[in-house]
């Protein structure tokens, strides 16, 4: 296949794009070469600017789960768009998607909108600070939760110290309040407890970890941090951005038996449009202004053509929850195809599931945590990426992304896709 025209067009965004993009994940940095431009998609499609047809396993990072272009969403859109699309004004879809969302996810009773997952972290993060007046947070090593200050810590030397920012322009201070933890590991997490029994407002998980591959929990360990926050008076937050709306009807929280106190969501929730939130139950919500004293607000939250997407996404969802167990099916397909076929061969790999999450490791080390994850031979991982992306399967162009299945994805489309991977394993 030639990416010629995508390489052209890389080039002059280059110009006039900080390294050509505006999110940096979709730059290639890990696997090389040009990003693919799309022109358009459908179903489980990605039509490229060269005339590609590649068939798409990362989904817009998680929103198109039923598909590209899904009939009832566009359809939605295009109806409401027609009335005009902002108003800084209340509108009733605002009311009718929450309404939805509380029925679907059981433990929480209000939900607040905003604009990405990014912004549904960071203010989750106030939200339990003013509520618990304590300013400490543990997050986990290799967890992603948007890119605001407090998140974009990594670990200095062993689970003790402080953290170090990892991006310069995150102040000493803010890394201060941010103490790290090992994903998997409920020593660390006490450890920080001990130290800091009465200063920590929140632990910030993850409830499947997306953004090192796919890193199920190990059996109690949300469990245990669900306790150790309950002995210790402090909030736990599951970010959901990846799960929520994925893995079940009632995302991580339902699928794990493990109820957070304050949940985060995006991706799937805004069926493609730019939307974020974060639910919890009334007490803690009616912190928030106007009601409460912690401000959080936004120009274009609740806009009326993300509601009219999402709404009209989780309505779908809500009335064919089938949907969950069709993706968990196809994604099983996947993994249980290539893992016969790299077994034949003898690679060394680790191959991780949970739901409709999945990735692929080469290491024989089973991938727990970030330094488990960091294990994997990238030489392998580029390989196959490209490997498959010149075979027409688009795969996330990073070890540390998780795959997300979209449930347009035929058996044929299934077919294909082990029928490349067993080709390229054959001429390598
Ligand atoms: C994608 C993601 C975010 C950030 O969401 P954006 O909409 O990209 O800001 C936060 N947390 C998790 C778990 C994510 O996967």
């Amino acid at each position: 296949m030639q990416y010629q025209r995508s390489s052209s067009l890389f080039r002059s965004a280059q110009a006039v794009i900080p390294g050509g993009v505006n999110s940096p994940v979709r730059a290639f940095k890990a696997v090389g070469g040009a990003p693919v431009y799309i022109e358009k998609a459908k179903g489980a499609y990605l039509y490229d600017v060269d005339g590609n047809i590649l068939i798409d396993y990362i989904s817009s990072w998680g929103p198109m789960i039923l598909g590209h272009a899904f009939e009832p969403v566009i359809e939605a859109v295009k109806k409401r768009a027609e009335r005009g699309t902002s108003f800084g004004m209340p509108t009733e879809l605002e009311t009718q998607i929450a309404e939805l969302a509380v029925q679907m996810v059981p433990n929480i009773d209000k939900i607040r909108m905003v604009n990405s997952g990014t912004e549904a972290c960071m203010s989750a993060i106030r939200l339990a600070r003013g509520y618990t007046v304590r300013e400490k947070i543990i997050k986990f090593v290799g967890c992603y939760h948007g890119h605001s200050d407090a998140f974009l810590i990594q670990a200095g030397s062993g689970a003790m110290t402080f953290g170090i920012p990892n991006s310069p322009g995150v102040t000493q201070g803010t890394a201060r309040d941010t103490l790290l933890a090992q994903y998997n590991d409920l020593e660390s997490v006490k450890n920080h407890f001990k130290q800091y029994p009465d200063q920590i407002a929140a632990v910030i998980v993850e409830p499947v970890a997306g953004n090192m591959g796919c890193i199920p929990p190990q059996t109690g360990f949300m469990e245990g941090l669900r306790k150790l926050c309950d002995d210790y008076q402090t909030l736990l937050i599951f970010d959901e951005v990846m799960t929520g709306f994925r893995l079940a009807k009632g995302g991580a929280q339902e699928s794990l038996g493990v109820n957070a106190d304050i949940i985060t969501y995006g991706k799937v929730l805004g069926g493609g449009l730019p939307v974020g939130a974060y639910a919890s139950r009334d007490e803690i919500m009616d912190y928030l202004a106007p009601e409460g004293p912690v401000y959080q607000a936004g120009t274009l939250s609740g806009n009326p053509l993300a509601m009219a997407a999402g709404y009209t996404m989780l309505s779908y969802l809500n009335q064919n929850t089938e949907v969950f167990e069709s993706l968990e099916g196809k994604t099983k397909s996947i993994t249980s195809g290539i893992s016969s076929l790299l077994d034949k061969k003898s690679i060394p790999f680790q191959i991780n599931r949970y739901g409709s999450m999945m990735s692929l490791h080469f290491t024989d080390q089973p991938v727990v945590d970030f330094r488990t994850a960091a294990l994997g031979n990238n030489e392998d991982f580029k390989a196959y990426f490209h490997g498959m992306l010149n075979r027409g399967v688009y795969l996330p162009p990073s070890a540390f992304e998780s795959y997300f299945l979209n449930d347009a994805l035929s058996e044929k489309d299934i077919d294909f896709t082990l029928s490349a991977f067993e080709d390229w394993l054959k001429n390598k």
